[in-house]
């Protein structure tokens, strides 16, 4: 399976900052053998949009989309802009918008089949809190959200997972590589019982150049969502190149 490496920017880099970052990046990517997909912030996805063209590997997506094609969403973002734009992939129930922002479970699986009603890939993204794994609930976790998630998700259209252990999002603190294996072959093997064969996999959570080839030696370990070493060229394009 060809690896995937995605860049969740956060609330990182405005139109400008984005132009700068993909006019160093994009041209070193060509010899990268992965699809890479950047998540720029929505306020970013124009800027994005215009330097993605011509891209042979190269993605973009949006980190969050909403469930509906239009209407009284105040603030949110549209999917159907991101597809107009050149968009090709969205964020799912990231962890930050499920605990910052109180995103319900019940929305997740609205969110995924839109995004894949419209031709879009979603990454949904699942993971236990510290006090989870703690109680020895992380296969648990991972099943009701893979549950929760993938409710009314099509297995002929095109899915991804990132598996993301909270306690490590943004906090240095990766995953131990057994771990990592142990909840990869967990969501696998879900992911296989619910009909979705050959869904990529993809670990997220304090991932760096110094820790991204051992990771990605692991079984089923298909790639990686970076979050704060994808917001330099350089470092993202070291993990890329694991
Ligand atoms: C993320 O935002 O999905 C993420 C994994 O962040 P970080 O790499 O900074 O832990």
């Amino acid at each position: 399976m060809k690896k995937l490496f995605a860049a969740n920017w956060k609330l990182h880099k405005t139109p400008a900052e984005t132009r700068d970052f993909l006019r160093a990046f994009l041209p070193q990517t060509k010899t990268v053998a992965a699809e890479i997909v950047i998540f720029p912030p929505a306020s970013s996805w124009e800027a994005a949009a215009q330097s993605f063209a011509g891209s042979a590997n190269c993605f973009w997506g949006g980190q969050n989309v909403w469930s509906q094609a239009q209407g009284a969403f105040t603030g949110e973002n549209s999917a159907q802009v991101l597809k107009e734009l050149g968009g090709r992939y969205a964020l799912v129930g990231h962890s930050e918008r499920r605990s910052v922002f109180h995103e319900e479970p019940t929305w997740m699986s609205d969110k995924v089949a839109f995004v894949q009603g419209l031709g879009l890939t979603p990454i949904l993204c699942i993971g236990e809190t510290l006090a989870e794994r703690d109680a020895g609930q992380t296969d648990a976790v991972n099943a009701r959200q893979l549950e929760e998630g993938l409710a009314k998700a099509k297995t002929s259209q095109p899915l991804v997972v990132a598996y993301e252990p909270v306690w490590a999002i943004g906090t240095g603190r990766v995953a131990q590589p057994s771990q990592v294996a142990e909840a990869h072959a967990f969501i696998r093997r879900n992911l296989q019982e619910k009909g979705f064969e050959g869904t990529p996999i993809l670990y997220g959570g304090s991932v760096k150049p110094e820790n991204a080839g051992e990771l990605l030696g692991l079984p089923d370990v298909n790639g990686f969502l970076v979050g704060g070493a994808s917001l330099d060229p350089e470092s993202f394009l070291k993990i890329c190149r694991a």
